[in-house]
């Protein structure tokens, strides 16, 4: 009962995770090219023909740039709620009907259950994902721009956590952006600051993670070093220890992370 979990690709420049049993292999956004996304599947030595869906968070094009294009080549379905895909159908090139599926509560991709939940962010109707195997969860929450108790209760339990350490505050605020957009980043429908994801972190590792990655980092607004700095300060704050302790790791926005396997 062996669950793989490898981040392909995260940043604002491109997202693609990638879930792995013995038997379904599920893809969570492709949002760059399908020559990437394969490309980076067969770098992890994997295949990209055992994809068997894809499933959106929102319909931001750094979430589905390659669903339309992989969604063709793989001859597979693409499953997201019905106010996601009205907002992104007409950007994903021709789907075959059978492959649209409508995803609003739960599903099943052979041994793998897909539950979505609500974030906050400036999309049509964006989620985060639960994907269990047996008694394993892993939970995956980026572009969010507040925590909010569904979100937490939705992730808590989980083996291992994705979570957006998109900015730090301060480099918005002296950032070379236009005010509307440091609005935007900063708001309650924008993107969690690495403070934020410190304190989401804090509380679910409370509960029992062990594994944490820091995904969807602003090319403009963050950098790594200070992404994993500014998690790691405030977790042992809070008397939680960080390798050796639980586990917290990068996601990178031009390649593969390590591939977990829990
Ligand atoms: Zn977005
Ligand atoms: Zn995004």
């Amino acid at each position: 009962m062996k669950l793989k979990f490898c981040s392909l690709y995260s940043g604002s420049s491109g997202n693609c995770q990638y879930i792995k049993t013995d038997n379904a292999t599920i893809l969570v956004d492709a949002g760059l090219s399908g020559k990437k996304i394969q490309q980076e599947i067969v770098n992890i030595g994997e295949d990209p023909k055992k994809v068997d869906a894809i499933f959106i968070t929102h319909e931001h094009v750094d979430h589905i740039k390659g669903a339309g294009i992989m969604s063709r080549r793989l001859n597979v379905p693409i499953y997201a709620n019905q106010e996601t895909w009205d907002a992104m159908k007409s950007c994903l090139g021709e789907i075959k009907p059978e492959n649209i599926k409508i995803l609003e509560r739960q599903t099943e991709i052979k041994d793998l259950v897909i539950t979505p939940f609500d974030i906050s962010h400036d999309a049509a109707h964006p989620v985060g994902y639960n994907i269990f195997h047996g008694n394993k969860k892993i939970s995956l929450v980026t572009d969010t721009g507040c925590i909010n108790d569904i979100i937490v209760s939705s992730i808590t339990g989980s083996d291992l956590l994705l979570v957006e350490s998109n900015h730090d505050e301060d480099m918005v605020l002296i950032g070379p952006y236009p005010w509307p957009l440091k609005r935007r980043v900063l708001g309650e429908f924008g993107h969690m600051s690495n403070d934020t994801a410190g304190d989401l972190i804090t509380k679910v590792v409370k509960r029992g993670t062990e594994i944490v990655l820091l995904g969807h980092l602003s090319k403009e607004n963050n950098f790594p070093q200070l992404a994993y700095k500014t998690v790691e300060n405030i977790l042992k704050e809070n008397s939680i220890e960080v390798n050796p302790g639980i586990c917290l790791d990068m996601t990178y926005r031009d390649r593969s992370s390590r591939v977990y396997e829990i």
